[in-house]
């Protein structure tokens, strides 16, 4: 049977940058077509959107676009048609994807930043390797997130807001510190990339003696300095990254235990950045988790394309035709 290609554009609508591609898709194969990137300014919803749809206004002279997908951090209303929040952008309860498309005159499909990343992971290795049924992503980056798929399916949650690993518990005590979701002692506020910086400088501050070698670099501590002087023998350092990842080993361990996924795709610049957190965070993982869950442990193959091909390809699967 003849079968036309149909075009699909997935953005990631990011806190600093607007970044989409173009994807053909044909016999249910998606390839690239072009992809660009430009910087956001201005914040303001309505300012954002139209920003969207210039962006996108280039491709739609020349192609005849389907719907958009869109990968955003933050949480969605259970019909992911709002943005309840997001946090980089400084957004509350906005309805992106009403407003959006009524600006567009096409489908606009919402996604939170990582189960775009996941979808988008997920099918490529479901194309590429013949995957097992169910997938779970964690990233580490300037946050921590997290996306499952269950026997084909993205889990999305009772109220949409499933996959929020960074917002999992793991410090106890009044020491606890505060997270941007407004509890304590979320792993986010220890290793989501923006908080570890803050959080260095505070036990800097407090140590006894403090570590001379960490006290005197000069810049932001990122885990991937912190994880190079573990290396070093830095004690101080060492510490954090023992704590660390025992933090994020249990966190993990503990997701797998719950949904024996199966695969486990970990990523995210923290998780790159970081050799040592990395081997003993996969030390504490399998220690810890259940050995009839234990996950098969691998890394992104997208890259930073994975979320913007995981919106279009979740667009294009919303499209009742295909
Ligand atoms: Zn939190």
């Amino acid at each position: 049977m003849h079968q036309e290609p149909t075009y699909h554009i997935g953005m990631d609508l990011g806190g600093t940058n607007l970044r989409w591609a173009l994807y053909r898709r044909h016999r249910g194969i998606m390839t690239l077509e072009t992809a660009d990137r430009a910087p956001l300014e201005d914040h303001e919803p309505q300012a954002v959107c139209t920003r969207m749809a210039e962006c996108v206004a280039p491709l739609r002279e020349k192609y005849s676009v389907n719907a958009v997908g869109i990968g955003v951090a933050g949480m969605l209303s259970s019909d992911s048609k709002t943005i309840l929040r997001a946090p980089n952008l400084n957004w509350t309860d906005f309805p992106l994807v009403d407003v959006l498309g009524a600006k567009l005159g096409l489908p606009v499909y919402l996604l939170n930043d990582l189960s775009a990343i996941t979808w988008g992971e997920y099918h490529y290795a479901h194309h590429e390797h013949g995957l097992k049924e169910s997938f779970l992503v964690v990233y580490l980056g300037t946050g921590i997130g997290g996306g499952m798929i269950f026997r084909g399916d993205l889990l999305t949650g009772h109220n949409g807001v499933a996959g929020e690993i960074g917002h999992t518990k793991v410090v106890f005590d009044e020491s606890a510190r505060l997270c941007g979701c407004g509890k304590r002692g979320c792993i986010e506020a220890y290793l989501g990339g923006k908080n570890f910086i803050a959080w260095m400088n505070e036990e800097l501050a407090a140590e006894v003696p403090p570590s001379t070698a960490l006290s005197s670099r000069h810049g932001a501590l990122h885990p991937g300095i912190v994880d190079a002087m573990a290396r070093a023998y830095d004690s101080f350092s060492l510490s954090i990254i023992e704590r660390t990842s025992l933090m994020l080993g249990s966190v993990l361990a503990n997701a797998v235990t719950l949904m024996d996924p199966g695969v486990l795709l970990l990523g995210g610049t923290v998780w790159e950045n970081a050799p040592l957190l990395r081997e003993l965070t996969l030390k504490h993982y399998s220690e810890l988790v259940n050995p009839l869950a234990e996950a098969t442990v691998v890394s992104s193959a997208l890259g930073d394309d994975a979320g913007i091909w995981g919106a279009a390809h979740w667009a294009a699967c919303q499209e009742p035709t295909l």
